[in-house]
Formats: C-alpha cells, structure tokens, sequence
C-alpha cells in the first residue's frame, strides 16, 4: 500500500522554523529596516511625490550599480516593463512569442499588449525555467528560417522573441537559451521580475537578454508599494525606454511636443523613495533569505515524500518564494497539506495555475506542456518573509 505523506510531521518542521513568530504566517511580507520612512517623508515634505524628483533617478542608479548594468529606467510596474522591453525587441502585431507555461500571467498579458500571441513552452524539473533542449528540437519541427526571421511554419507568424523567467528566483540555465536566440534569430527579453540578487554564473540575472524587467511588487525581495524596471546594456535602447515611458514627450521648458504614442510608465517619486531605501537593505534581505533557505533544507532533509528545491550548481538563488516539491505520487495530497497548515495560521500557495489552461490562453499554440503540468500539481510555496530569519 502507497504510504500517505506525513502532513504533521510537515507542519511541525514549519513550526519549528517560525518558531520566534507569534500569530499568524504570511507568505510573503515586506521588510522595512532602514531609511524607509525618512525618504517617503521628505517627498511629502518637499511636494515632490509625483513624476519629478531625485529618487527616481537615484533608484535607477542604485539598481543599475547593484545589478551591474549601465542603464536601468525605472516604470509603474514590472509588466509595464516587460511589454516595454518586448516592444523594444521589435515584437510586433500578429508575431508569436515563446513564453514558458509555468509563470505568472503577467509574462503572457505583456505580450497580449504588443497585440502578439504567447507560444508556450515546457519546463525542466532541474531549474523550474525553460526547457532548452526541448525547445530546440521542438523548434526544429515546427519553424523555418527566412528573411533573417523565425517562422512558425504551422501559424505563418513570425517567432519574435522568448521571455524565460527565474522561476521563483531560481536562475534559468540561460546560455543555452542565448545560443537558441541566436541559431534561431529570436531575441531574448528576460523576466526577471522575481530575481533581483540572483546569478547565473555569477553574472546577474536580468543582465543577459537584450532587455529585461524586474518587479517592485509589494510581495517582491525589494518593494516600491508598486514598480517595475527595465535594464539594458544598450544606450539608445535606455533612451527609447525613458522616451515610450514618460508619453514621448520631447523635452522643452513648455511645449507639448510629442512624437510617438507614448505610454505613463514612469515610476512616481514617492515609490522610488521607498525603492531607493529598499535597495540599500538589498544586501541584508539576500542574506536573511538564503539562511531561511538554509533553516527549511535542514528541517525537510529527512522528511519522505517531499523535497526543498535548492539552487543549482552554477548559480545563486534569491530564494524569492521557497519551493517545497512533494514527490510525484503525492501530488493529490497537496490541498490537504495547504488547508492543514492555513488552520494552524501558516499560508502557502501552490504555484499557478499553468498560463495556457487559463481562459484567455487556452487557445495559443503550444509545445508539449507535461512538465509544467507536473510541477504546477505539486510545487508549494513556503512562507518566504525576510524576517522569519
Ligand atoms: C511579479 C511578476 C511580474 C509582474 O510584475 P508586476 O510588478 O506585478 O507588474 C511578471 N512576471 C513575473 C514572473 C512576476 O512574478
């Protein structure tokens, strides 16, 4: 007989890691340590809340310099970012973009923005991100090159770009994914909305697409209440950014001088306030997160049935969101073991629900999606605050 998971025996790990913690266990809370409230006042001190202020541009300074970067432009979100970046690339109306299932819609609505088509793709157990040598001999069968372009040969449509996304903060195996770019002719925007601080090789995530886009969601390792941004090696890139952001306005002490449809994507003062003293705690919420890392891999190394995921060899997780995977035969045990731990005041989440089983999805071309499928039924989100460190 198959032997059930030992959901107490979870739980009790859980309660010996928040041990410290009185009430109730979110799964994720903001950490404010530093100069949080002074920067905020000071904005509303001086009247400069809105689109004019120093902190925007101190924000992207600071992001830059962290992540190692010559430009980084700030924007209301992470998905105005990402269609932003995707516009950039020159993805256009009717093109298709390879986008993995196992994200966060976001990944999808950005490319439904640029009047283009996410085409899904599959995932490996190893990384959670994209699956590169399924992508290659998938894209093998099914497009052709012409005209310097990708073409799915089954739509007509060209492949435009791919999104790959450090799933939970865990950096995607990237450079295979830059050569398929590069056999392929297809350009690489990375979502790195949820891996600020995390590496691949050393090197930044976030800094090997053309563009990439990072998240200041509220549940993000570094929160501006709400924000985005955009980086990029490539001066006219972070000019045109700046330029499509702030509604492509020409600069002139009165005119209202426009020459493109432009967007209100430029993140407020107020927010970058709060960014600015959140970037200066970065270093210390890495650390408190990798030891809180550190506390669940200890505490679920002799538990059966379940498995932490750790960072991969080559790379340095933010450990953004804990992974607890529940091995395959227990998958139907995970809504049991969620319920059980929200009664007892610890919420956890499953991962998303897979982008093209949702309904303005469900029809877009698509590889075979059984690994995504398959780590969506049995991924668990562990509570992830920085302070339960
Ligand atoms: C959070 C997130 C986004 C979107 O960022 P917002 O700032 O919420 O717009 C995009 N992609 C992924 C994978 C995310 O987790």
């Amino acid at each position: 007989m198959k032997r059930r998971l030992d959901i107490s025996l979870i739980i009790d790990m859980l309660k010996q890691v928040f041990e410290r913690e009185k009430g109730p266990i979110s799964l994720y809370e903001p950490t404010f340590l530093g100069n949080e409230w002074s920067y905020v006042n000071e904005c509303l001190d001086t009247g400069w809340v809105s689109s004019a202020g120093k902190y925007v541009n101190q924000f992207e300074h600071l992001l830059a310099e962290f992540t190692e970067i010559p430009y980084a432009i700030a924007t209301v979100n992470g998905t105005a970012a990402l269609h932003l970046g995707l516009l950039l690339v020159g993805v256009r109306h009717n093109e298709e973009v390879l986008v993995p299932s196992l994200t966060f819609i976001a990944t999808a609505n950005a490319v439904s923005y640029c009047g283009a088509i996410p085409h899904f793709v599959d995932s490996t157990k190893e990384t959670l991100g994209i699956d590169s040598l399924k992508l290659r001999s998938y894209l093998g069968e099914i497009s052709e090159i012409r005209a310097g372009g990708c073409y799915n040969k089954q739509t007509g449509r060209r492949i435009a770009a791919i999104v790959p996304v450090h799933t939970f903060g865990h950096p995607v195996e990237i450079e295979p994914v830059i050569e398929l770019c590069q056999d392929y002719s297809i350009k690489l925007v990375e979502d790195a909305a949820e891996s600020l601080g995390s590496r691949y090789k050393g090197q930044h995530t976030g800094t090997w697409g053309e563009v990439s886009a990072i998240s200041f969601n509220g549940n993000k390792i570094v929160t501006t209440g709400g924000g985005g941004a955009l980086l990029t090696h490539d001066p006219e890139v972070a000019r045109q950014a700046k330029h499509l952001t702030t509604t492509a306005k020409l600069p002139h002490p009165w005119a209202y001088e426009h020459d493109q449809v432009g967007y209100n994507y430029r993140m407020p003062n107020l927010n970058a306030a709060l960014g600015c003293a959140q970037l200066e705690q970065l270093p210390e919420l890495l650390n408190r997160k990798r030891k809180l890392a550190m506390l669940y891999k200890e505490k679920f190394r002799a538990v059966d049935g379940v498995c932490f995921f750790e960072e991969k060899e080559n790379t340095l997780s933010n450990y953004w969101l804990n992974v607890l995977l529940l091995d395959e035969d227990h998958a139907e045990e995970r809504n049991e073991l969620l319920e059980r731990a929200l009664r007892v005041g610890i919420q956890m989440r499953p991962a998303w629900t897979p982008v093209h089983q949702l309904k303005p999805y469900q029809d877009c071309p698509r590889m075979d999606l059984s690994v995504a499928e398959n780590l969506a039924s049995r991924i668990v989100n562990l509570p992830s605050s920085p302070k339960l460190w």
